[in-house]
């Protein structure tokens, strides 16, 4: 067997891998197993790879690219080991930019490559020259659109700038004329290649995808940082095109069809319509922002909110992200085991975009041992809220804010969300009156049946704790154990 056909056979083994890890991970029982096939997969990928390509370049060069990898491998673990789940959105999306960056630059290399050369001196020959301009064009679209996109999902996920949708006027034109553009550009380029029309693409690509993400509001971000996932496979199946590398085109195209779906899926479960997101939040009109009056709201402390539990009949928890930043779940999952012990019916309600990755509550959850038929959906807990005692809304804000239903205005009209509202009592868990991750008032908070018991969320479940005369930190050690 010739390392070539070795080689052939190492691509097809890992496309399998990739297969089986993309199955895998579509369930919780069988995730690990995927996350297991996902890392041989890759190994063979880079191994075979490295291998073929050492027959034809220096022994230097082989150096390199282990050098390359060694520091790469190295920085993933480095990271990954430091990452807080809070954070994990946010480094999905700066690497989602890597590849991005990647396919530019493999995308300018290639070109660069045979404008030097010359045709005859590559693997391209002057017929199919036409094919690698316009593959060259659209691997730096797809790559410069995925990487400027991925930062500002990025800078948008971590705060660094604000999460409410740039509203620049004709922003619809813009994107439009911004594809037409790309379309015109490439045909130019397949007849008449030229550096000039190289920077345009790439300027005009660098642009778009950072209109596109800026436009999109605070609540479409799942599907974003979904869809940016799907690009980000596109762009590795561009760079496969170009580099002659069938794996990378296989695993690109992977990622880039489940991503989509995803994709899909997600924009069904929060009733958007998919290609409005796809394109930067076509046809959505600026929104109101709810910044109108909602009159004054009502201020409950721990000791009450541990009478309204005492007296309850049935409690639902609807955690939120605030509740990952305060690290709540441990208090929690003990005030859970408390109040059932008591003979309070106790369930939780889960929104799927709640936190900041999907499942990102369960995980918690989970971890503090909170009883899995106690965690329902959405869409399995809606209808009870009107027969529930008191709710404890715990760092959630957007994911039970009614304007989704009440206000068509609002940035996030149609969103299906929690209806807490309908309980007897809520008692809303958060810092202060700020808004939630879509930047947008919560009516909610102002609601006659509402109390905002202010403060860090762990420190306010243990106050409840304390009031109810459970000693807390000996509790929280055992679920903790
Ligand atoms: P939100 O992000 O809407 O609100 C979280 C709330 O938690 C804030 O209002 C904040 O208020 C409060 N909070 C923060 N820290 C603490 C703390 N230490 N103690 C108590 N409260 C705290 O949360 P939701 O989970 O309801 O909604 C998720 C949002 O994130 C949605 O808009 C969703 O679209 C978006 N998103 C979801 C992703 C996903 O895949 N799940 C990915 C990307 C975005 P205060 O500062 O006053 O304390």
């Amino acid at each position: 067997m010739t390392s070539l056909t070795a080689s052939h056979a190492a691509d097809l083994v890992a496309a399998l891998l990739f297969i089986l890890s993309l199955a895998g991970l579509s369930q919780h029982r069988t995730s690990r197993a995927g996350v297991v096939y996902g890392i041989a997969g890759m190994a063979l990928a880079l191994v075979a790879t490295v291998v073929v390509a050492a027959q034809s370049i220096t022994a230097g060069a082989v150096a390199l690219i282990v050098l390359a990898m060694v520091l790469g491998a190295a920085m993933g673990l480095w990271r990954a080991r430091r990452v807080e789940m809070t954070q994990m959105p946010e480094l999905i999306a700066v690497l989602h930019s890597f590849v991005g960056l990647a396919a530019v630059l493999v995308g300018w290399n290639s070109y660069l490559e045979v404008e030097s050369h010359g045709t005859a001196q590559t693997r391209i020959g002057a017929d199919l020259l036409g094919i690698h301009h316009a593959e060259v064009f659209i691997g730096i679209f797809i790559g410069a659109v995925t990487f400027t996109g991925s930062i500002v999902a990025f800078l948008k996920l971590s705060a660094r700038i604000k999460s409410r949708p740039l509203m620049l006027p004709g922003k619809n034109a813009l994107n439009v004329g911004a594809l037409a553009a790309f379309v015109a550009l490439t045909v130019w380029f397949t007849i008449s290649p030229d550096l000039a029309l190289m920077i345009a693409v790439t300027v005009l690509a660098l642009a778009l995808g950072w209109h596109l993400v800026a436009s999109i509001g605070g609540g479409d971000m799942p599907v974003v940082v979904s869809m940016l996932n799907s690009y980000s496979g596109w762009a590795a199946a561009a760079a496969g095109f170009l580099l002659d590398n069938n794996l990378l085109i296989v695993t690109g195209a992977l990622v880039g069809s489940s991503g989509a779906y995803l994709s899909y899926i997600m924009c069904k479960a929060m009733n958007r319509s998919f290609l409005s997101v796809i394109a930067g939040g076509f046809g959505i009109e600026a929104p109101s922002g709810g910044e109108e009056d909602h009159g004054e709201h009502r201020e409950v402390r721990a000791a009450e909110a541990a009478e309204m539990l005492a007296q309850a009949r049935s409690v639902v928890i609807t955690p939120g992200y605030g509740m990952a930043v305060a690290q709540a779940q441990h208090p929690v999952a003990e005030l859970t085991r408390h109040l059932r012990e008591r003979g309070v019916e106790v369930r939780f309600g889960v929104h799927p975009v709640a936190g900041r990755l999907p499942g990102h509550m369960n995980v918690l959850l989970a971890e503090a041992k909170v009883p899995y038929d106690i965690v329902l959906e959405m869409d399995e807990i809606n209808d009870d809220f009107a027969d529930t005692s008191v709710v404890l809304v715990i760092g959630a804000n957007d994911t039970v804010n009614p304007a989704a239903t009440e206000d068509p205005t609002s940035p996030i009209a149609g969103m299906p969300v929690l209806r807490v509202w309908e309980a007897e009592q809520v008692i809303v868990f958060k810092r202060s009156m700020a808004s939630g991750y879509a930047g947008v008032q919560n009516p909610l908070f102002f609601r006659e049946n509402s109390g905002m018991l202010f403060g860090d969320a762990k420190q306010s479940v243990e106050e409840i704790l304390r009031a109810l005369g459970t000693d807390s930190r000996r509790e929280a050690a055992t679920a903790a154990r």
